[in-house]
């Protein structure tokens, strides 16, 4: 409809005049009022920058109004601030992942990794490694979930070493910023 009208040169042109008239009758309006503007805005920017003379027990009364406003307004400033990073993911946020094939879950003391323990990524089982190598020299651990019975892999290393691993990726993601706080849980 409005495009067909814009688009038939009768039309076009008539709305091309109105809004030439409204500009112009616009333009006069407020150009007519312009001296009265600039010359209201530099009094009223005279009246502010004048000085007057007051006596400074005055100027302490207004500093001992004033003064609780802006520290009133800086504390709120402050906690918005503390808010807005506490919400915005922080890295502490972070203690849970999967790393092969299962769910690890920890806690930070004082900036380091404490009580990572495997759960078991279907069932949330809490699952700990048996020996899965006949020979007791050979490290090789497996887990396996006792509640629902899954399988969840073997390993050619010795718990702490794995565990060490998983420690070691845990780092590298918070150290990158790949971590991603959704796997927390
Ligand atoms: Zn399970």
């Amino acid at each position: 409809m409005i495009r067909s009208i814009w688009k038939d040169p009768v039309w076009s042109a008539v709305i091309a005049a109105g809004v030439i008239a409204i500009a112009g009758f616009v333009g006069n309006y407020f150009f007519g009022y312009w001296p009265k503007v600039t010359s209201l805005a530099a009094s009223t920017w005279g009246f502010l920058t004048a000085s007057s003379y007051v006596s400074h027990w005055v100027l302490g009364l207004l500093f001992l109004g004033v003064a609780p406003t802006i520290l009133l307004l800086l504390a709120g400033a402050w906690t918005l601030v503390r808010r807005e990073s506490g919400t915005s993911a922080s890295w502490e946020n972070y203690t849970a992942d999967q790393f092969f094939g299962l769910r690890w879950r920890w806690r930070y003391v004082d900036g380091h990794i404490s009580n990572l323990n495997s759960f078991c990524p279907n069932c949330d089982f809490q699952v700990f490694p048996y020996q899965a190598s006949s020979y007791n020299f050979i490290d090789r651990i497996g887990f396996s979930c006792d509640s629902c019975k899954s399988s969840l892999g073997e390993h050619d290393e010795s718990h702490a070493q794995l565990k060490s691993k998983v420690e070691r990726f845990i780092q590298q993601k918070v150290r990158n910023g790949t971590w991603d706080s959704s796997s927390s849980a």
